[in-house]
């Protein structure tokens, strides 16, 4: 009826302005917490795949909030992108990182590589390979222990613009990792196209793999496609003994996943993968 229509519609208009003024709300408390460090970075390990050693950390950004607790990123990193924070916010997470590499370097510690993740927006700037210089230079850290991890998601927005900013970075020193992989549906263009060291294979093929074939033989393809054209490559979201085995098997090169570690405090993974240096 003509009625419960009306009702319908007030009831989605309802939602979407919650829905608005929720991401409003978000959008002011997350603005305050980057200028104010309230974020903070968990490091997840990166392991070799055939020594189990210790070769970096992918740096995961956390909110603490004060009344909701850890904040995972997905619930704030949309609403990021969406109102442009994500600039601050990924600017934030690289100093921060960068500065951790130099700590680490200062205490005689053989510094891990950490992984960054830059959204597409970030990227597509035309600043950002001269902030990453000026970062690498304030802290004078060595170039190649900072990769970059960039996922294909809208990146087709302005192909040539990227293309040059990977290519500054990758000779500053800079690693570049594409994050994801095989998800998009220009995965072999952007491949043939852009700068990259390494290649992350996306976890949903990682996590079946066990069980269906058809994941199996994706992760086969990526690993021999990347093996051809001389990179690195990475399967994450590693759960299981069994997918440890068949990535083996299959030749992948570096591992990460809840398996070995989830990400971690910055003192809970010194503690456990920097052996202490004496000075
Ligand atoms: P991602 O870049 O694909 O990061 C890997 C995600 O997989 C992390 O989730 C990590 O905790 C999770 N993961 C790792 N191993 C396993 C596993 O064995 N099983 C399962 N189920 N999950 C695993 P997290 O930390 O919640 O991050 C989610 C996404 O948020 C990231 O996906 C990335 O796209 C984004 N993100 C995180 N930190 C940053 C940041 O500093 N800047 C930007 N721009 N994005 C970030
Ligand atoms: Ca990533
Ligand atoms: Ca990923
Ligand atoms: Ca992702």
């Amino acid at each position: 009826s003509k009625a419960s229509g009306r009702n319908r519609y007030t009831f989605f208009a309802l939602e979407m302005q919650l829905e608005v003024e929720k991401e409003q709300q978000v959008e002011k408390e997350l603005k305050v917490a980057i200028a104010d460090n309230q974020l903070c970075l968990y490091y997840q390990p990166l392991l070799n795949a055939s020594t189990e050693a210790l070769i970096g950390a992918e740096v995961l950004v956390r909110w603490p909030h004060p009344e909701r607790g850890l904040i995972p990123p997905f619930d704030f990193i949309p609403i990021a992108e969406k109102t442009g924070l994500i600039t601050k916010l990924d600017d934030w997470v690289l100093e921060t990182a960068t500065q951790q590499i130099s700590m680490w370097v200062h205490q005689g510690i053989d510094a891990p590589v950490l992984s960054v993740n830059i959204s597409a927006n970030r990227l597509n700037q035309k600043d950002f390979a001269q902030f990453v210089q000026k970062v690498i230079a304030k802290y004078r850290i060595p170039p190649e222990t900072l990769c970059i991890e960039i996922t294909e998601q809208n990146m087709i927005a302005n192909l040539d613009n990227v293309y040059s900013t990977l290519t500054l970075l990758q000779q500053l020193g800079v690693k570049i990792a594409l994050d994801d992989f095989g998800t998009g549906y220009s995965s072999l263009s952007y491949l043939k196209r852009l700068p990259v060291d390494k290649l992350k294979i996306d976890r949903s093929f990682v996590m079946d793999m066990h069980e269906d074939p058809q994941d199996k033989a994706i992760i086969k393809t990526i690993l021999e496609l990347g093996h051809g054209l001389g990179l690195w490559v990475n399967a994450e979201g590693v759960e299981n003994e069994i997918q440890i085995q068949m990535l083996k098997d299959l030749g992948v090169d570096e591992f990460q996943g809840f398996f070995f570690s989830r990400p971690l405090p910055l003192a809970e993974f010194e503690a456990k993968y920097l052996p202490a240096t004496v000075l």
